[in-house]
């Protein structure tokens, strides 16, 4: 057998066997897995439906075509563009299809929680765009909308981003839209960590109030690795960019155009094909109850972990994520050695800088915890309440291999409760 089929089955047997906390993965379901590694990675179909550059794309126009066809449905979206290989894919593209080189970008700044294409120097978006960030209060540790506010009319962006991937508040979409679009900016929303909870109605959704929504498709959503661009409501681009005719081009075509052949050539097409099972997935009525319990996992989560004298940023979460300051109950202890000691007792989880750190990115003083991917196993609340003690139990013995050991197994054991693989 190659070795990369026993290096699968090895990574298989450690997610059956850990409890997987990391807030942005989730286990996709045995239709996804076969959509995603099926025939259908074969197909060259660069283009879109009905409008491609090679033959033989019946069955993969009908495929992309549904999985358009079930986003907009889910979210009530005029248009979707389902082919970007993943949320970084569908950042680049929104950005080439709105802005020019050195244009204005107002982001959530990454060290409150934002994303490294929110601007980061090292990412194209802050190498091609000139970016600026807005971010949480120190009090409140949610965002300041106030200072949101002054930074928008005073540097005059061409665009606005919202959305994070540390961020455990409901973010106000329509105060935020409202002051982009009196100050002369588009505004978009980068919904990935939190696409399930708003496919549900659990949360607030962007698209009354965005022009642009982007997601990952991996995340609250269950879907494969991926991304996908939206619009509520197509408009005319609003810098009188013509067709060939010398019509005006919607912004929709701006977008597809951006996507191919702008960034990207074949699409992924049993990835997009694994989309399309994913949303059949969010369409019935079983996905909002699992929304619904990952919402209620993480509340329970923060509260128990607060109950045990942690620090929960921002005191709380309203969505599948929390952040944990360590800083209060384990002065000494970094987010970096937390996740190592953490893993080490099966329990993923991974470090992340919280607001105002005073260590780097590489230490941290938090670490990010989320339910979307234990919940899919079936864990309820009184789970949550074990897996508080055992985080604490670790985190007070970081040093003590037999302390480590002793959760480890406990882990495993508890995990055998709830399978995993079927397949
Ligand atoms: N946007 C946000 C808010 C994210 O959290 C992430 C990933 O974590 C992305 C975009 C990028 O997604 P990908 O890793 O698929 O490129």
């Amino acid at each position: 057998m190659d070795k990369v089929f026993e290096l699968i089955q090895r990574e298989k047997n450690r997610q059956n066997s850990t409890i997987e906390l990391i807030a942005s993965e989730n286990f996709v379901s045995e239709n996804v897995l076969k959509a995603a590694g099926s025939c259908l990675t074969n197909k060259y179909a660069e283009g879109y439906p009905a409008k491609r550059y090679y033959g033989g794309c019946q069955f993969v126009d009908e495929v992309e075509e549904l999985a358009r066809k079930r986003i907009c449905e889910i979210y009530g979206a005029e248009h979707a563009n389902v082919q970007p290989h993943s949320g970084a894919q569908a950042n680049t593209a929104v950005y080439l299809a709105l802005l020019q080189h050195g244009d204005k970008v107002l982001g959530m700044s990454l060290a409150d929680g934002g994303h490294l294409t929110h601007g980061h120097p090292l990412n194209f978006s802050g190498i091609n765009y000139e970016f600026y960030s807005y971010g949480v209060s120190k009090e409140t540790e949610t965002i300041d909308y106030e200072e949101y506010k002054k930074k928008v009319e005073e540097i005059k962006p061409k665009l606005v981003v919202a959305g994070a991937s540390a961020y455990s508040r409901i973010i106000d979409f329509e105060f935020m839209a409202k002051v982009a679009h009196d100050n002369g900016a588009l505004f978009m929303v980068d919904m990935a960590h939190i696409a399930g909870l708003v496919a549900a109605g659990v949360h607030p959704s962007p698209f009354p109030y965005a022009d642009i929504v982007t997601t990952t498709t991996h995340k609250t959503l269950r879907g494969p690795r991926g991304g996908v661009i939206m619009m509520g409501k197509d408009f005319p681009n609003p810098w009188g960019k013509k067709t060939p005719k010398g019509e005006i081009k919607m912004m929709s075509q701006l977008l597809d155009s951006a996507v191919f052949p702008g960034i990207q050539g074949g699409p992924l097409e049993h990835v997009i094909a694994a989309k399309a099972v994913a949303f059949g997935e969010i369409l019935q009525p079983e996905f909002k109850e699992y929304a619904k319990q990952v919402q209620k996992n993480a509340a329970v989560l923060a509260q128990a972990l607060i109950d045990r004298g942690f620090t929960i940023v921002s005191g709380g979460t309203d969505n599948h994520s929390m952040l944990v300051d360590l800083r209060s109950k384990y002065p000494d202890l970094t987010g970096k050695v937390a996740e190592k000691a953490l893993v080490s007792a099966d329990i993923t989880v991974n470090k992340n800088m919280v607001p105002f750190d005073s260590r780097s990115a590489f230490q941290t003083s938090g670490i990010r915890l989320g339910t979307p991917a234990i919940t899919t196993r079936g864990a309820k609340e009184d789970l949550m309440l074990e897996i508080a003690e055992m985080i604490e139990t670790v985190l007070s013995n970081v040093d003590n291999e037999e302390v480590i050991a002793q959760v480890r197994a406990r882990v495993n054991e508890t995990m055998k409760k709830y399978p995993l693989f079927a397949y």
